[in-house]
């Protein structure tokens, strides 16, 4: 029944991992997801919000007291100025940002400039807008690109480059030397940018500087972040976007559409999270360097090549040392019945969909890398390299 465009994209890898993990009583680390939950303090905010009967639709652009807090947020830590009248904007989740900012903004046909590996729903919503993805890929074992490869991804049909950094799933944090080219070859063409931010407070290596501070970006870009990873309330779906007032004011003619409005109680709490001290949004990105350190000593003892992340709580190995001749997919499918832990194939974030126009790639690329989610408690990630060590 579904329609042709959004036929290369049904159950998402996650929740088929996720399904799998339950089914087999798995140890889940295929969907990105904490197993603990973020500040208490943000709890009862959304709690009282409730009981104090903030329940019936919020503004369409998102209640006052987050859209202040996300412009507060920008300006402290890089330097942004917005309004928070016209100038940001909450959605649900950074997933509705991506979807609505594509759909507001490509017409059929465009380009969207993108890199691969790239998260899935990237491909979907360029589907899903008629547009069609150019890949650059990104190279092992730091993840680069090459600049000429970038270049020749740009030409009269691209309409905006779609960046992820700090990036799911190779944790990369992209240099000033590359958002530089990025940067320039926007001006040069005159492209927007729409920038995937979500990680940008779990960094233990280098630094992320939003794309928007380069110069002649702020005019051309929209930055999206999402609460759900800064506070470990994932399930709490509130996100943003900030950027010029035109530019947001697309992205929220399509939100209205979409989903019309996100949940109060929670917005309420994520500013409350926004505005408290530093330590509430970077305590969770402190003690994820100690469990990407030890999760990645485990894998790299137990014979996998680990490449180790520079942000985000994903680790990516690949399994040819360990697993010679199986892919990816076949061995995360092979996993939970094998050792009892889940995990996701990183080949699912090659190739763009059937729609992409691929820019030096092709559909072999990172068959046989695999993701690892090590947002979870310690006693969790040792019992799952114990488990692991069953595989050989
Ligand atoms: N972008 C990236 C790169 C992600 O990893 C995720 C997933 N969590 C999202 C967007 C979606 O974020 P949200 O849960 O806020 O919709
Ligand atoms: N962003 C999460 C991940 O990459 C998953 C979100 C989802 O399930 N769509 O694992």
């Amino acid at each position: 029944m579904l329609a042709t465009r959004l036929r290369p994209f049904t159950t998402t890898i996650f929740s088929e991992m996720s399904e799998l993990a339950l089914a087999t009583g798995s140890l889940n680390l295929g969907q990105g997801f904490p197993d603990t939950d973020g500040p208490a303090e943000m709890i009862r905010v959304a709690t009282d919000a409730i009981a104090a009967g903030r329940n019936q639709y919020p503004p369409s652009q998102g209640v006052p007291e987050l859209r202040q807090a996300v412009a507060a947020h920008q300006a402290s830590w890089y330097g942004l100025q917005f309004s928070p009248e016209d100038e940001v904007l909450v959605t649900t989740g950074a997933t509705e940002a991506i979807a609505a900012s594509l759909l507001a903004l490509c017409e059929p046909g465009d380009e969207v400039v993108m890199f691969e590996p790239s998260y899935d729903s990237y491909a979907a919503c360029a589907a899903m807008a008629g547009a069609t993805p150019r890949l650059v890929r990104l190279n092992p074992p730091d993840w680069s690109f090459d600049p000429d490869v970038l270049a020749a991804a740009f030409g009269p049909r691209t309409r905006l480059v779609l960046l992820n950094s700090p990036h799911n799933p190779t944790g990369k944090v992209f240099t000033r030397t590359e958002l530089a080219q990025i940067a320039e070859l926007c001006r040069v063409h005159d492209v927007l940018a729409v920038t995937d931010e979500v990680y940008e407070h779990l960094v233990f290596d280098g630094t992320h500087v939003p794309l928007a501070t380069f110069p002649g970006m702020a005019e051309r870009t929209l930055s999206i972040s999402s609460g759900g990873k800064t506070f470990s309330f994932t399930g709490w779906k509130v996100g943003w976007v900030t950027g010029p007032a035109p530019l947001v004011a697309a992205v929220r003619a399509a939100k209205q559409f979409l989903t019309y409005t996100s949940g109060a109680p929670f917005q309420l709490a994520i500013a409350h999270g926004l505005e408290a001290a530093t330590d509430t949004i970077t305590a969770f990105g402190a003690a994820l360097k100690a469990k990407r350190d030890l999760f990645c000593d485990g894998l790299a003892k137990l014979g996998f090549t680990v490449y180790r992340p520079a942000a985000t709580y994903f680790a990516t190995t690949d399994i040819a040392s360990i697993a010679p001749g199986l892919e990816a997919y076949e061995f995360c499918r092979a996993l939970p019945q094998r050792c009892g832990v889940v995990a996701v194939p990183s080949s699912v974030f090659y190739g763009g969909g059937a729609s992409a126009g691929s820019a030096g790639t092709g559909q072999t690329a990172g068959q046989t890398l695999v993701r690892w989610a090590f947002c979870k408690r310690d006693e969790v990630l040792e019992e799952a390299l114990g488990r692991l060590a069953s595989w050989s």
